[in-house]
């Protein structure tokens, strides 16, 4: 019969909470919490930066570092040893697995935090896209000492997928103040500042959402604690934040929205991984919009899985409920777990089954170009979701308000915006409003909005 082949959700038992009302009632006695993802230029210090900021807030031991740098060191590369903290994440040591986009959680005396690392590999600009779509924060890490190279190669790429994706909050650590000659210039914190917040104004953050902290990681002064005053150095305990106050300001102004707690589950899947027998199917990634809570039935989508929340993680620990804006692993359970593992893909959307996400296979997107754009194949990434497709055509120039300049130019020039129907290579589980970067050969074409969804349609590609 239909209803033998049909799948079934599977139950498991939910206390049926109004989460939205007790998540704001308990809105003033909870610590402030956010995710940023670092970025910049190879080598300007960012791995050291994270290791550093993870032993001084204890969330890594001093005798972890001291084995690192004792291998390092036999290595010749003792200099690294806060940055292998990184590499032998507590993610893949402690689960035995591997994700694209690791977190490491460290609390300060106000707030609790979240490194989102996409590890510096060949696919590095994919993973920094999925990464800064799930942050509230970017940390932007630049070698005080390189200024040049620096604001000219990553850095500006960075800077500009950051913005692309929706971020607002930049910390910039002007870093590596300690090898400045002299060491701690203020002059040349002043002079890199300058050019950074240029950059970063030009790009699209506003004045006030861009912090700037002078600092060492491999040393850690002005990280955690300010230097130690010295003629040197008293210009910055006297004038300035350190990294961890200036992050610690930003993670007071992020607050969840009532609004987008009360709209349907949707979460994007950044990785899919099994964190245990007793937890054969786990996901991660960022709600963006409602509340989840243990035995809600939900459906991944393009392919309309059925699935129940057996577990919720938040920053490693155990909750039985989970609100837009944070960072979760869901731990799942379904009737027919090794159909549900093998039609689950990273990128996918994970939504309330009583309102499951409609799939696409074409969109308008209206679109700043930063290369000429033409019609023909390009990579479409939403998040972490990344696609083949095509620009199939090019609708109308329009100005900075959406109005009209030309109607189906040959060519967007590089700095114009169009308006631009792409089609991709299956179901897109799409909305209007979604950030978009369009790409080609390793390089960023464009990005914007979904300004307009081709027919929708529910079910599998
Ligand atoms: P990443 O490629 O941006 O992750 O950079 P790493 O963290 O791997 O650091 C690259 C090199 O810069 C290493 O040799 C570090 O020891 C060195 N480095 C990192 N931070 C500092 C700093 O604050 N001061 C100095 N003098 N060197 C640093």
């Amino acid at each position: 019969t239909s209803a033998e082949q049909s799948p079934v959700q599977p139950k498991v038992k939910s206390k049926n909470m109004d989460v939205t009302k007790i998540w704001t009632e308990t809105a003033a006695t909870r610590r402030p919490a956010a995710a940023f993802v670092v970025i910049g230029h190879v080598d300007h210090g960012k791995s050291t930066l994270m290791g550093r900021l993870l032993l001084d807030t204890g969330a890594v031991h001093q005798r972890d570092i001291d084995r690192f740098r004792k291998e390092a060191t036999e290595q010749g590369k003792a200099s690294f040893a806060l940055a292998w903290v990184m590499d032998t994440s507590a993610d893949e040591r402690e689960r035995g697995v591997t994700v694209d986009i690791a977190q490491h959680h460290f609390s300060t005396d106000t707030a609790d935090f979240t490194i989102l690392d996409a590890p510096g590999h060949r696919d590095f600009v994919p993973n920094m896209i999925g990464g800064a779509s799930m942050a509230d924060i970017g940390v932007l890490v630049v070698d005080a000492n390189q200024l040049e190279s620096g604001l000219k190669g990553q850095t500006r790429e960075h800077v500009l997928l950051a913005r692309a994706v929706g971020l607002e909050r930049i910390v910039v650590a002007v870093n590596k103040m300690d090898g400045a000659v002299p060491a701690w210039d203020q002059h040349l914190f002043r002079s890199v500042s300058e050019e950074v917040r240029k950059l970063l104004t030009e790009t699209g953050f506003d004045r006030d959402n861009i912090k700037l902290v002078p600092c060492s990681g491999l040393n850690g002064d002005n990280v955690a604690t300010p230097p130690a005053a010295s003629g040197l150095t008293a210009w910055v305990t006297q004038s300035s934040q350190t990294l961890i106050s200036a992050l610690e300001d930003f993670a007071g102004s992020t607050a969840t929205s009532s609004e987008s707690l009360n709209n349907h589950l949707r979460l994007q899947i950044t990785d899919i991984f099994h964190a245990s027998s007793q937890h054969p199917i786990s996901v991660s990634g960022r709600i963006s919009a409602g509340t989840v809570q243990i035995g809600e039935p939900i459906t991944i989508m393009p392919s309309s899985e059925l699935a129940s929340i057996k577990a919720i993680d938040v920053a490693d620990s155990p909750v039985e409920y989970a609100v837009a804006g944070q960072l979760v692993t869901l731990h799942l359970t379904a009737d027919d777990i090794e159909q549900l593992e093998r039609n689950v893909r990273i990128g996918d959307m994970l939504c309330s089954s009583s309102s499951p996400i409609e799939v696409v296979s074409d969109f308008t997107t209206t679109l700043l170009s930063y290369q000429p754009l033409l019609p023909g194949p390009v990579e479409v990434h939403i998040g972490r979701l990344q696609l083949p497709g095509r620009t199939t055509s090019l609708l109308e120039l329009v100005d900075a308000a959406g109005g009209t300049v030309k109607r189906k130019p040959r060519i967007v020039k590089a700095g114009l915006r169009a308006k631009v129907k792409v089609t991709v290579d299956r179901a897109l589980p799409g909305d209007e409003g979604d950030r978009v970067v369009i790409r080609a050969d390793g390089e960023t074409l464009g990005s914007g909005t979904i300004s307009g969804l081709g027919e929708r349609w529910i079910g599998a590609a």
